[in-house]
């Protein structure tokens, strides 16, 4: 049975700390399985489009994005090119709760990662989906939305703007 779990939240120091790789024969195992699934409960009970695993204070190299085709489960992920080109985009985390700000983000890159199945998977990430992917790798080093932004500002949550 998956659960939602409790979310990690400032001013945690988690959020600041630099997730580990998961070991590729690792990711089959029922406790890697089994964090995915409550990730993904989570994900949803949040109505959020990403979440990496140290959002529920796993320091693990682990995030889920929803796709149009479903929930994309992204292991030890590497942004492997980029585009030159970067544009403005509002963010905002279930981290850093009611906060708000414009970030500058690639707008394409190539990403390498594991899939679920530990399986090596490749892509192109373009607009919003590269946006997601960048702000959830910037979790697993530690880094977030607010540490790349000036602009800051509080407001209602909105729907399907927060990850
Ligand atoms: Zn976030």
């Amino acid at each position: 049975m998956a659960k939602v779990l409790p979310l990690t939240i400032l001013p945690s120091p988690l959020l600041h700390q630099k997730s580990q790789p998961i070991a590729v024969a690792k990711i089959t195992q029922p406790e890697i399985q089994q964090l995915i699934s409550d990730m993904e409960q989570t994900m949803k009970a949040n109505n959020s489009v990403g979440l990496a695993a140290v959002q529920v204070g796993k320091l693990l190299q682990l995030a889920l994005i929803e796709t149009q085709d479903g929930i994309l489960v992204l292991i030890n992920p590497q942004i492997t090119s980029k585009s030159w080109l970067k544009n403005e985009g509002e963010e905002g985390c279930l981290s850093v709760p009611d906060k708000f700000g414009l970030v500058k983000r690639l707008t394409k890159i190539k990403v390498s990662a594991y899939n679920q199945q530990g399986k090596k998977i490749s892509f192109t990430a373009k607009g919003f989906f590269a946006r997601v992917i960048q702000h959830e790798v910037d979790h697993i080093n530690g880094i977030l939305f607010i540490d790349r932004t000036k602009k800051i500002y509080g407001g209602p949550p909105r729907d399907r703007q927060r990850d």
